[in-house]
């Protein structure tokens, strides 16, 4: 039997151990895919499927793309899920006896790209890893092109819950997780809420011990102990942790030495929102499409850093608790609304700033362009202005900004003198260092650049001293540079010249001078390649060194740009400062939404208050009919409580926002059109989730819920749900807005419950929304009017005001009860024809006298009387 060609034998080799990975193998400009990768690959990137012969096993399908626009391909492969694990010759094929070595020099997995053409500038690209415990959940996340890495763990009650929440509030493209979690089909049993797009990477927990994780955590981040790391009596953190930094090695076969701050945290610090929270009340993006646009993100982005607009993302993600720490940055905010010199410069200055993050990463990394070193150099160059700023600025926040930026003057200058200031983006093909830098480079730069010139006048010197008119220099590949002198000239060449070649019509000759200069410039370019690259990496290197100061000076950038963009949002919205404090109380005045109040335009906006406290004001009970505006006015509550918390001015003319420790919103099943698949027992279930983690700091929105099912069972639901959230062990401060107008009667029994409905005008048949929130409970839903606005048609709109008004008159004469209700609504559709129009049909009035016509007319009238 033939046996597989030494490559293929290479390949199975080399794939065995990247089985879940498309193999990208090396062969020439191109990298190739074979057998089942091929037929996936192809398929993924829609190129053709070739063949090729592998020996033992005949044909094998083939596919490749060429090296030079790989990223593209990858890009492509990356996004639908898939990992590239690239593979490359490791020795120089010149060298190679027999078969040239390759191996992979890196996995590109979705949640482990570091490379800037695919990463989203405003996103952060998060691989995560979960790991059981004892006592509950570790979680790890890491940006791998910022160094950011974070450890948490999440214990006792509900933590499943929690660990889910906090998995897709840090959405990462991937996330690690034990083979015993996925196995337990995890996912659907606890309801743990991810996009779908996120893949799931199996980690075999087995091979996973406690010992050999500290040993890999307290070797990468240089620690004896647990204890500094801040993980002590911390399983599932650790164990994350190190699944995690594990991975990033196996996958990036590099130095990963900017990855070197563990920040343990936990998410009893930040207001906790479940993902159906966050989706339903639009935080980065629309239910509607998934956009940025739209949403509260959308709206609060103003930061002109990429840094900047990441870190305002995880602000508006993770609200604090604590008030102090709120209104340090609400102060921030304050101080620079009142410069507005220092606010407009600031603007200015932050503008220049590039992805200071991402960029050391790379430096580190190894693969930052001399492109990025200028972008370095230029952010560096705005730092010193920017420090005057931050130091005209007299707020707390920026005493410790200004601690930690670093002016970086040092640096810049080491770029600055070194690097052109457009240099090529590849670091090799020379061109990228400054005249001056170097004699040697300077040297070598002369002699190639200034070769041309140096062989012509060669050339005229030497026709002068021969006479030689036609002489010419050339240049082959054999013979190197020479003299070309024509048979016709030969007597007057001098001894000085050595023949080298003899053609049909010329000789050419060599000169001793001609021979040094051309092994100066012979491999000149080369060397001038080469010297050129290993300044730039020494440069490369000396700033690698600095990764620390580089890092801390980001990271106070990406807050000064948070604090300038919402002092912008503030200035430009007309937004208030809110009171923030640790008490019980929730009050807003003409507050609004503020994203639909940029849709509608500000004027058409109707300001509405708010007042929820933990006593005769705890639940608010909203009817009114569909369209007058009850779930924007709820939202417009919760997002002003989330953005006090995060820190920023609010759109109200005034507001106290007092300690929130989580929201819930939830919306009735058949309102939820946007997530498609909802239904009543998915909406139960939700409602089940945040009557369990509730506390009396908890805000609870319900939004009709208790819809998706018939009418009895969702109004005894809602009614029973509202009970219990008014048990004084929960007692969380709740917005209800219900269409049950039966609910408003549990004020009567609870004086923590107040009604409130949305105004409405009636304007002779016809409704106007005034929607303004007033007191008192309303029992008219004019769903009628809304359907005659909608347009149905004016027969089903009368027919329905008629049956409406025959179950009135039935309801106020005690006829119908609650729980026959859905009966009766079917009772007008078949009332009895009287018989009295049967006897008009079937009339002969050809022979009918009038006097019988109005016998017959009576005796109708009298029967229908009875
Ligand atoms: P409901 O929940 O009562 O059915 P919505 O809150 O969905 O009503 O509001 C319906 C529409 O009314 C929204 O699309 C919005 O454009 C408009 N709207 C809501 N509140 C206001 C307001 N305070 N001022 C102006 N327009 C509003
Ligand atoms: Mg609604």
């Amino acid at each position: 039997m033939a046996k597989l060609t030494p490559m293929m034998e290479q390949y199975y080799e080399i794939k065995k151990e990247y089985a879940d990975c498309l193999l990208f193998y090396r062969m020439g400009d191109f990298y190739e895919m074979f057998g089942p990768d091929a037929v996936v690959g192809s398929k993924a990137l829609e190129i053709t499927l070739t063949g090729k012969n592998a020996g033992a096993e005949g044909r094998i399908p083939m596919c490749g793309i060429p090296f030079h626009s790989a990223d593209s391909y990858i890009a492509k492969l990356i996004d639908q899920g898939y990992k590239v694990a690239i593979c490359e010759q490791v020795e120089d094929p010149k060298q190679a006896k027999g078969l040239v070595k390759r191996d992979v020099i890196r996995v590109i997995t979705p949640g482990t790209l570091v490379d800037g053409t695919l990463l989203k500038a405003d996103d952060a690209n998060y691989l995560a890893a979960v790991f059981p415990c004892a006592k509950g959940y570790g979680i790890a996340y890491s940006d791998i092109s910022t160094g950011e890495f974070m450890v948490s763990q999440v214990e006792g009650e509900g933590a499943t819950y929690k660990i889910g929440d906090e998995l897709s509030r840090i959405n990462p493209s991937e996330c690690l997780l034990p083979e015993s979690l996925l196995k337990e089909e995890f996912f659907s049993l606890h309801a743990w809420d991810l996009e779908s797009n996120i893949v799931l990477t199996p980690i075999n927990d087995e091979l996973f011990i406690r010992q050999n994780a500290c040993e890999l955590l307290m070797t990468h981040f240089k620690v004896a102990s647990m204890e500094s790391l801040g993980l002590k009596n911390c399983d599932g953190g650790i164990l994350a942790a190190a699944a995690l930094l594990n991975v990033i090695y196996t996958t990036q076969k590099r130095e990963l030495s900017y990855i070197n701050n563990l920040q343990v945290y936990s998410i009893e610090n930040y207001l906790i929102m479940d993902a159906n929270t966050r989706r339903n009340l639009e935080l980065t993006s629309t239910m509607r499409n998934g956009k940025k646009a739209g949403s509260l993100y959308g709206v609060c982005d103003k930061t002109k850093t990429a840094a900047g607009s990441r870190l305002l993302k995880n602000w508006i993600e993770k609200p604090l608790l604590k008030a102090d720490d709120i209104n340090l940055r609400l102060d921030g905010i304050e101080n620079i609304t009142n410069q507005p010199i220092v606010h407009e410069n600031l603007k200015t200055q932050l503008k220049e700033i590039y992805d200071l993050e991402r960029l050391i990463g790379r430096v580190v990394y190894g693969n930052a362009t001399p492109r990025d070193l200028i972008a370095l150099k230029q952010s560096f160059g705005r730092l010193p202005d920017i420090l005057s700023l931050v130091a005209a600025l007299d707020a707390n926040i920026f005493k410790s900004l200004y601690d930690n930026l670093d002016p970086m003057e040092d640096l810049f200058e080491a770029i600055d003198k070194t690097l052109k200031e457009e240099p090529p983006i590849s670091p090799k093909e020379g061109g990228l260092i400054k005249d001056g830098f170097s004699n040697e480079i300077d040297e070598l730069r002369y002699i190639t650049g200034e070769g041309k010139d140096w062989l012509l006048k060669l050339e005229a010197d030497e026709r002068e001293k021969t006479g030689i008119k036609s002489l010419k220099v050339g240049f082959n590949k054999v013979f190197g540079y020479y003299l070309e002198v024509t048979k016709t000239n030969l007597d007057l060449v001098p001894d000085t010249y050595i023949r080298k070649q003899t053609l049909v019509n010329a000789e050419r000759f060599i000169t001793q001078e001609l021979k040094e200069w051309e092994n100066k410039i012979l491999g000149a370019g080369e060397k001038l390649a080469a010297m050129e690259y290993s300044v730039f990496d020494e440069l490369r290197q000396h700033i690698g060194k600095s990764t620390l100061r580089i890092q801390r000076t980001a990271k106070a950038l990406a807050v000064l740009d948070c604090l300038v963009a919402l002092a912008t949002l503030a200035i430009e919205n007309g937004y208030v400062k809110p009171m923030v404090d640790d008490g019980e109380i929730i009050a807003l005045t003409a507050a609004r939404h503020p994203v639909v109040e940029l849709s509608i335009g500000r004027e058409n906006y109707v300001p509405n208050d708010t007042y929820l406290d933990c006593k005769n004001n705890q639940f608010a009970l909203i009817t009114g009919p569909n369209m007058a505006g009850k779930s924007t006015y709820m939202r417009q509550v919760a997002l002003a409580v989330i953005m006090a918390r995060m820190g920023s001015y609010i759109p109200a003319q005034s507001g106290t926002i007092g300690l929130v420790d989580r929201i819930f919103t939830r919306v009735g099943a058949s309102d939820d059109l946007a997530a498609g698949q909802s239904t009543f027992m998915v909406e139960m279930s939700e409602t089940s989730n945040i009557i369990r983690n509730a506390t009396k700091n908890s805000l609870i929105i319900l939004d009709e819920i208790g819809r998706g099912t018939s009418t009895y069972d969702g109004l005894s639901i809602a009614w029973a749900v509202t009970e219990y959230i008014l048990q004084p062990s929960l007692g969380a401060k709740t917005l209800f807005a219900t269409h049950y107008h039966e609910l408003i009667q549990i004020a009567d029994s609870y004086p923590q419950v107040k009604n409130y409905s949305v105004a409405v005008k009636e304007k002779g048949d016809s409704i106007v929304f005034l929607r303004q929130i007033v007191e008192g409970g309303t029992d008219k839903s004019y769903g009628i009017h809304v359907a005659e606005l909608a347009g149905l048609p004016k027969v089903i709109i009368r027919r329905a005001k008629e049956i409406l008004a025959q179950l009135e008159v039935n309801h106020s004469e005690g006829q119908i009860t609650l729980s026959d209700f859905a009966s009766k609504y079917e009772e007008p559709a078949q009332v009895a024809e009287s018989p009295i129009l049967d006897e008009i049909r079937n009339l002969n009035i050809g022979n009918l006298r009038p006097v019988e016509a109005l016998l017959l007319l009576e005796q109708w009238q009298n029967e229908l009387k009875e």
